[in-house]
């Protein structure tokens, strides 16, 4: 757990359980695996691996966190009461936000693995924190309505729902939403995009993004799908508007630490340019351990390295990139 996060686009992490299984390429060199809560606590990876379920402190932090939701934009100060906040004279847009909590950050939330009756009482925290929103990652969201609706039939040992199942129902069977959750997804490459898009597409949301981490190869992402027009003249569909697809907001950047894989600046070009042509809020985060430049002749005679690494070691310091990558966009989401 932690009450600030070293992740640009949130606030605070919330980690309610450790542990995971590899599903694809991204995987390969699993931050989570090598972190050091994980090492130190000994956690095994893989489906054979029990997952490790957080302390009550960590498990209940957001409860805390929810009394103090508000975060100014410029310093990352908390606040309940932004009517009276001071004025900040840090840099960056003005203004207050809704404390973004990012969960999970060492393991997958819907990761079958992880006991339903876990998932119930974590579920449970999110819906009693309304005035935080919650940024639920997973590289599966294929099991979500499966997930869900094992929630909804948990009962504890005494016979009792840990978690009011209307709410699960509204979300899972009745498209309702919680207004608090933001669902992602992974997408590394095209064919994962080909595959877990849908799914996400699926899953009743507020607010849908994607993470384009660690971008691993060129991705067309659906963000626009087009829509007939109805000719009132012949009754004929025989033209098209391309209309908004249902995906609120994309992050993407390349692969950091020891083992990286290289990240070509023009597959994140290419997706922060899809993000503007479909007015999608895009956050670049960071170029990666090995940011290359391709077609540029480099001392092989093929791709170049970018020399951008002067000061962060994952190329995450913005002013380092050519100018038209800087983007660190939010959704427009209170
Ligand atoms: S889904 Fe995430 S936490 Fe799980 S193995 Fe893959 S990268 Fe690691």
């Amino acid at each position: 757990m932690s009450d600030t996060s070293a992740i640009e686009w949130c606030d605070a992490t919330w980690n309610w359980v450790m542990g995971c299984t590899k599903v694809s390429p991204a995987c390969v060199n699993c931050y989570a695996e090598v972190s050091t809560p994980s090492r130190t606590m000994g956690i095994e990876w893989g489906d054979q691996a029990e997952r490790r379920v957080a302390r009550n402190a960590t498990f209940n932090a957001p409860l805390k966190w929810n009394k103090k939701p508000w975060v100014c934009d410029r310093c990352g100060w908390f606040t309940n009461d932004i009517d009276n906040a001071h004025v900040c004279i840090g840099t960056g847009p003005g203004g207050f936000h809704r404390r973004r909590v990012f969960s999970l950050s060492l393991g997958d939330w819907l990761d079958n693995k992880i006991p339903v009756s876990v998932l119930a009482r974590a579920l449970n925290i999110v819906r009693l924190c309304p005035n935080l929103n919650f940024l639920l990652l997973t590289k599966r969201p294929q099991l979500f309505f499966s997930r869900m609706s094992n929630v909804a039939i948990y009962r504890d040992i005494a016979g009792k729902p840990v978690i009011d199942v209307d709410w699960v129902n509204a979300w899972a069977c009745r498209n309702e939403p919680p207004p608090n959750v933001w669902i992602g997804t992974s997408v590394e490459d095209k064919q994962r995009a080909d595959e877990r898009i849908p799914e996400l597409l699926k899953i009743p949301a507020k607010v849908r993004f994607l993470s384009c981490e660690p971008l691993l190869g060129p991705i067309r992402l659906p963000l626009t799908k087009p829509k007939p027009l109805y000719d009132a003249e012949y009754g004929d569909q025989h033209e098209y508007a391309e209309v908004p697809n249902g995906i609120d907001w994309v992050i993407v950047g390349g692969e950091s630490g020891p083992k990286a894989r290289p990240c070509n600046i023009g597959w994140v070009r290419d997706i922060k340019n899809q993000c503007k042509a479909a007015s999608v809020p895009v956050f670049v985060k960071q170029l990666g351990s090995i940011p290359i430049i391709f077609g540029v002749d480099g001392p092989d005679g093929c791709d170049k390295l970018m020399v951008c690494r002067v000061s962060h070691t994952k190329c995450g310091n913005s002013s380092e990139w050519p100018e038209d990558l800087r983007a660190q966009e939010f959704p427009n989401a209170a």
